[in-house]
């Protein structure tokens, strides 16, 4: 087969491979990268040169944590404002959970609408998961062949009530159902019991909201998924953890080889209970942003790859249903476009690396999902990336974020890391924080 002519190559002092950082020059024919080369390799005859100097090169983020809430809770969010904002922040893929759209992806039908309404509107690529609930065990089968990337679950209350959590005997059944065709199940993990006999402060004052969502209601919750997982051969994946309490467990199961990936969130690692203001509940989601000596046993377990992945979990809502109130106000956190920097200035503060980086939101969410020609820069992937300047600082001006609903927890912060570009498959969709396109593509499953 003869090779694609070159189109286009990327160059930069830093480029972040899977080998580590080093000056590249990175060939793109056709959407893929054909070749990592030398910095100074000449380039071929009719390929157009882009040199980002010492911006660092980078894979797409890979956010597989995104509630788009498209069709049916549109004011929320959308698909053509989700992906704009992913575009503008260095994300060039992206996950739409199950729930808060209407319908819900808990049928192929469902599926099937939610993917045209999307297709017009994705700036960056879009895939989708399942739902699982009490009454779709059936359903399950022929989401999976459709394309879906897995299936997520609670076991308490999600917050809708178009999607029921499953209690220990529907997870059973919906977990043998998709160990028994090899997905993926991942999991809000809040155990009910545990929520019911907490306190619940109406009111202002983070801590009775804190309260209200205690450890034990994550660490039981994880402790009965790992028994599921384990006497099923199940495959699961722990979604937004927050209780570093947990950790042994996950730690302990893994090394067993139960089959169990574990997800953080920007809002665990780079937010603490003691600094959310009362009243505050942009900052609101559950389970709880927890208190600073918490996050530090989560950074820990990144480092040792307890946590595999960080990714967004952006839920947003209207302005007016984040009221003060903390024990009604809508659960869910902004940070779609904000993710990386956010990431990268606390990861910075700690001794981490941009490889570190890149692993936990590129490289390790592409593989929890099974996307193998996402999540790293090398011949052979889709020529996605995003131009990170890591040195840089901005101030986060709500105004300035595209996704729907200008509310957000990271307001006025400075962070370290300004995205001046990103591209999907060889095409620029994002110039300085202003996406173009739309120009990305629906994804199935591929395996
Ligand atoms: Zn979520």
């Amino acid at each position: 087969m003869a090779d694609a002519a070159v189109e286009l190559v990327l160059r930069s002092t830093r480029v972040i491979t899977p080998e580590g950082t080093r000056a590249a020059s990175v060939a793109v024919a056709g959407g893929k990268i054909t070749a990592v080369l030398a910095h100074g390799a000449e380039v071929p005859a009719g390929a157009r040169l882009e040199d980002f100097g010492d911006d660092v090169l980078l894979p797409g983020l890979v956010d597989t944590h995104v509630h788009v809430n498209d069709p049916g809770r549109t004011e929320w969010e959308g698909f053509w404002t989700a992906t704009r904002a992913a575009a503008a922040g260095g994300i060039t893929t992206l996950l739409d959970m199950p729930l808060n759209s209407l319908p819900p992806t808990t049928t192929t039908d469902n599926l099937r609408v939610k993917q045209e309404v999307a297709r017009a509107k994705a700036h960056v690529d879009v895939g989708f998961w399942g739902g699982a609930l009490p009454d779709n065990v059936k359903d399950l089968r022929p989401l999976h062949d459709a394309g879906v990337f897995g299936f997520k679950c609670f076991l308490s209350p999600s917050g809708v009530e178009e999607f029921p959590e499953l209690d220990q005997e529907q997870l059973a059944a919906s977990l043998a159902e998709v160990a028994g065709f090899g997905g993926l199940m991942i999991v809000h993990a809040e155990d009910p019991h545990h929520l019911d006999a907490a306190p619940v402060v109406p009111g202002p004052k983070y801590a009775d909201f804190l309260a209200s969502r205690p450890r034990d209601a994550e660490n039981t919750a994880i402790g009965n998924l790992i028994a599921q997982a384990r006497r099923l051969d199940a495959r699961v994946h722990v979604l937004h953890l927050s209780s570093s309490d947990a950790l042994p467990l996950i730690a302990a199961a893994k090394a067993e080889g139960v089959r169990i990936t574990v997800e953080s969130c920007p809002h665990y690692l780079t937010l603490t209970a003691e600094e959310v203001p009362d009243g505050a509940s942009e900052f609101k989601c559950c389970p709880p942003i927890r208190e600073a000596a918490n996050q530090d046993l989560l950074w820990d377990a990144l480092a040792d790859g307890t946590i595999d992945c960080i990714v967004s979990d952006h839920s947003p809502s209207t302005a007016d249903l984040k009221t003060r109130d903390f024990s009604t106000a809508w659960g869910g956190i902004s940070s779609l476009q904000l993710g990386l920097p956010a990431i990268w200035t606390e990861a910075r503060r700690r001794g981490r690396t941009l490889e570190d980086v890149v692993r936990w939101m590129s490289a390790a969410p592409a593989e929890l999902a099974g996307l193998s020609r996402k999540g790293a820069i090398e011949a052979g992937r889709d020529a996605d990336f995003a131009v990170l300047a890591p040195e840089e600082t901005f101030t986060v001006d709500p105004a300035h974020l595209h996704h729907r609903n200008q509310v957000t927890a990271y307001a006025g912060k400075t962070l370290h890391g300004v995205v001046k570009s990103t591209w999907l498959r060889g095409t620029q969709i994002a110039d300085h924080g202003t996406p173009t396109g739309p120009t990305g593509l629906l994804l199935e499953r591929q395996n």
